[in-house]
């Protein structure tokens, strides 16, 4: 005895269509209907429609984008300038880690002309404890250094 394939689920097109024109994106109406986000992609390739975006506020800007993608919380343009103050921030803690090790008070000197002008908040941010603790305990062992 062969075991009977379940009959795919039919969708209903005119739910399916209502929830399209509210501006639902695949992966919502499929779940409203029950269904498969393929079978939802299908029906809706099948009809000619472009697939919905999602309407969402950047939480850095503030401005209204379009997505498809659920997780997505900054527009493109910020998408774009965070990565480029990552890499900025990763060539930054580079240097100072090199600084730090070579000519420790002068990084103490950046670092301290750094919070004068950006404010506390600014340098922990961006230069991590790491590199703030790594200064502050050579700065002082030199400090108590015999000679000099
Ligand atoms: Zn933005």
């Amino acid at each position: 005895m062969g075991v009977l394939p379940l009959p795919a689920k039919k969708i209903n097109e005119a739910k399916a269509m209502e929830l399209y024109n509210q501006g639902l994106i695949d992966t919502d109406i499929a779940r409203c209907l029950g269904l498969s986000q393929t079978t939802v992609t299908n029906w809706r390739l099948r009809q000619g429609l472009k697939r919905n975006k999602l309407k969402k506020v950047c939480i850095d800007c503030g401005k209204q984008f379009e997505t498809i993608c659920r997780g997505a919380k900054r527009c493109p343009e910020c998408r774009r300038m965070k990565y480029i103050l990552y890499y900025e921030v990763v060539k930054l803690r580079c240097m100072m880690w090199d600084l730090v090790k070579s000519d420790p008070l002068t990084a103490h000197k950046i670092v301290s002309e750094m919070r004068e002008e950006e404010g506390e908040e600014f340098v922990r941010k961006y230069l991590g404890e790491k590199i703030l603790n790594a200064i502050n305990q050579k700065v002082n062992v030199l400090a108590h250094a015999p000679g000099e």
